[in-house]
């Protein structure tokens, strides 16, 4: 044995070839600090072994190395020092192996992401069986490859091919890493460690010029500079467009590369290295790395409660065939989960059956399901006019209108067809479930199941707890959830559940600049823009629906009556009770219509400024014009903890995200918060605090900012 540690081992495989193997206690492998440490270890014990030939480096594992320990960042990156010497010294443990006195030849299966694929950018030759995916994905943490990476991938498949690889941290297949020369050979599962060995042993006798295949990764970049320019132009025109400025780390990518090019293999990773620590105090890059962590969490935890489950959700029933229904009916068919889906009227059966057809088309154009498949999906759901038809099933979601009384009487009729063991949901977006559940026998078998709009695209469920809820009916909800390909996050019951709380508050604060006369144009533009919502509030209220919006206000009232009080006076009443609906009836804030080409238009309307008595160009300075919005939103997600209406600030933050497309380079309600800092917040706040009570922080945050503490501790 030549080393042996905790996660790696170095053994000779054959007098004079020795396989260096990552081999993790846990599933995977990955460069934690220990393992890097191990690695420099290994390395040095393979640059002193007599009688070496060549080595290969392999795992022992289905997969070779996912990457760096991404739970290590956020600790690491507060503390400059430490983060400045460990970008640098982990590149020197790369440049060790690649300054091995023989061959080196890298074998990979599985993933091989991140600091994996720049461990085999560093061996000489890189051979992949057909499992294999390549790949450097670290832009989605706000962060470049630190690991020589930006560096070594240019001088081996070219600077176009590298920058496209690293700018948009896309993964790579086998084959298609083969055709760009990332890769040397692919070949079968079976063969993978013998085929490694080969090229070794070949270069080793001289038959592979495995010197002059190193020899690139020292030196600057083999490009004239016309070929440069013209790569970099062109990459910074779609990194601007694709990435836009909130998003630094594909621009910082392209500036290692281009500050690198020039540069021996000391330099280039100098300009790494400061890129790279340059993006680790970046909010964009604590932001992302924190929405990897949360999703994590809460992945973890909606695994724990379906492996609870006792009943498994082989059928379900949908009641109402509107954009929801339909969607949820489309959504469990696809999935495998056959769906009745109930309504009132032909029509609307009609038209949701239409709508999961045109879905399907699409996908079928984009060569995602085929005819068959398309045609099996269909004939799994169910449309009927019957509430018998559902008597069978073991779920029911019920999606009719948003109305308490008609909800009610739904809910207590269907619970008298369906089975004593079925489950009942309920896909409300703001009536609280512990209410609705008073007009049922079986309370425990009720829950909500919010979904977002429109469904086949959000991957946001809100699975609600009423008082009287079971775990085991939350147990299989969440499993269904997870059958549906949603993230469930189960929260307690209020008055719009987590996300329609809060973005009450949101519209609220919006509302009440509104009112004051300045232009809504003008704060879209600035929370989309600058703060980066798809969507700025009043286009987000169209698209909600003005009377949907109206129609909540009044259940919120009833469940914050001081904090969400109904003004009658305010945008959104005056819109409904005008009968500007939003998209659904073309006009609401804007004006929606379509241009010659067939295209969807929207357009300020003159009579919504005459009807609000807003000023067409009233500007707020943007500060101002994100404070009064984002103060309320973060001030009620605060509550909502502080109540236990949500499990953590984790859950939080990506309940936000993937329910109303939270900026993801801010990370979640939280993460802003932290980013913002709590003292700075509260300051802020108190400004606005005159404003009402939506603006006034809550004691539990002023106490936690006092003892320094964090709501992600
Ligand atoms: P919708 O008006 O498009 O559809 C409601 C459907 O229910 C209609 O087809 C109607 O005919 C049918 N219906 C009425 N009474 C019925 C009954 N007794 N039995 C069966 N069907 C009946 O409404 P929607 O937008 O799909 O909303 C449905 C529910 O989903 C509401 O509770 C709403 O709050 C909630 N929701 C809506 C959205 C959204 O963005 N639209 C998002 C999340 C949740």
């Amino acid at each position: 044995m030549i080393y042996q540690g905790e996660s790696i081992r170095v053994d000779f495989i054959e007098p004079g070839f020795a396989e260096l193997q990552f081999d993790a206690k846990g599933s995977v492998n990955k460069f934690d600090q220990a393992t890097l440490e191990e690695f420099s270890e290994a390395l040095t014990k393979l640059q002193n072994t007599d009688d070496l030939r060549g080595v290969i480096v392999t795992s022992s594992k289905s997969t070779f190395i996912v990457g760096a320990d991404i739970t290590e960042f956020l600790t690491l990156f507060s503390d400059q020092e430490k983060t400045r010497s460990w970008v640098a010294k982990a590149s020197r443990v790369f440049d060790q192996l690649e300054d091995l006195p023989v061959p080196t030849v890298g074998a990979v299966k599985g993933f091989a992401l991140g600091g994996g694929c720049e461990a085999l950018l560093a061996c000489d030759y890189r051979v992949a069986d057909t499992t294999a995916t390549i790949g450097l994905p670290e832009v989605k943490l706000g962060l470049i490859p630190g690991f020589g990476g930006t560096m070594r991938l240019p001088r081996v498949i070219g600077p176009d091919n590298a920058l496209e690889w690293i700018t948009t941290g896309k993964n790579n297949k086998a084959e298609d890493a083969l055709k760009v020369g990332a890769i040397d050979a692919v070949v079968e599962p079976e063969n993978l460690t013998k085929a490694a060995l080969n090229l070794a042993k070949a270069a080793a006798a001289g038959q592979q010029d495995w010197k002059a295949k190193r020899q690139p990764k020292l030196e600057p970049l083999k490009a004239n500079d016309t070929e440069l320019m013209m790569t970099l132009v062109t990459a910074k025109g779609l990194i601007a467009a694709k990435a836009g400025k909130h998003y630094p780390a594909p621009h910082k990518a392209l500036e290692a590369i281009e500050n690198g090019a020039r540069e021996h293999r000391e330099g280039a990773l100098k300009a790494e290295n400061n890129a790279f620590f340059d993006l680790t105090q970046t909010d964009a890059c604590q932001a992302q790395v924190g929405i990897f962590l949360a999703d994590q969490a809460v992945k973890s935890k909606s695994k724990k409660y379906a492996k609870a489950a006792t009943k498994e959700i082989k059928t379900a029933g949908v009641l109402g065939a509107g954009i929801m229904g339909g969607g949820i009916a489309y959504q469990s068919a696809l999935k495998g989960v056959p769906a009745v889906m109930k309504d009132i009227k032909q029509d609307a059966l009609d038209l949701g059956m239409k709508e999961a057809g045109k879905i399907l088309k699409k996908g079928v154009e984009r060569g995602k399901v085929n005819n068959e498949k398309m045609i099996k999906i269909l004939s799994s759901i169910t449309p009927t006019l019957l509430n018998e038809a559902v008597k069978d099933v073991d779920i029911v979601v019920e999606a009719v209108v948003e109305n308490p009384k008609v909800k009610g009487s739904v809910l207590a009729e269907i619970e008298g067809v369906i089975g004593d063991d079925a489950i009942l949901t309920s896909n409300t977006s703001t009536i609280s479930i512990t209410e609705l559940a008073k007009n049922l026998k079986r309370p425990e078998k009720f829950c909500g199941m919010h979904f977002f709009n429109p469904v086949h695209k959000m991957p946001l469920v809100e699975i609600i707890r009423g008082e009287k809820t079971s775990d085991d009916t939350v147990n299989a909800v969440v499993a269904y959830a997870l059958k549906l390909g949603k993230t469930p996050i189960v929260v307690n019951d209020c008055p719009g559940f987590l996300v329609n709380r809060v973005l009450f508050p949101y519209l609220a604060g919006f509302a009440g600049m509104v009112d004051e006369g300045v232009d809504f144009v003008g704060i879209d533009k600035v929370m989309e823009k600058q703060f980066g919502w798809p969507m700025g509030p009043a286009y987000l209220s169209d698209v909600v629906g003005i009377d949907t919006a109206d129609h909540c206000t009044v259940v919120m009232e009833a469940g914050f009556p001081t904090r969400m009080k109904r003004d009658e006076s305010s945008a959104i009443a005056k819109l409904a009770a005008a009968e500007r609906y939003g998209q659904k009836n073309g006009k609401g804030f804007y004006v929606y219509g379509t241009d010659k080409k067939g295209k969807p238009t929207k357009e300020a309307d003159p009579a919504t400024y005459e009807l609000l008595g807003c000023e067409q160009g009233k500007k707020l300075d943007a500060d101002e014009v994100i404070a009064r919005c984002m103060i309320p939103m973060v001030n009620e997600v605060v509550r909502c903890l502080e109540e236990d209406i949500v499990g953590s600030a984790a859950e939080a933050d990506m309940a936000l995200l993937y329910g109303l497309g939270f900026p993801p380079f801010r990370g979640g309600p939280f993460r802003y918060l932290e980013t913002l800092g709590m003292e700075n917040f509260i300051q802020l706040a108190d400004k606005y605090a005159h404003l009402g009570e939506i603006y006034q922080v809550t004691d539990g945050m002023r106490e936690m900012a006092k003892a320094g503490k964090s709501y992600f501790d």
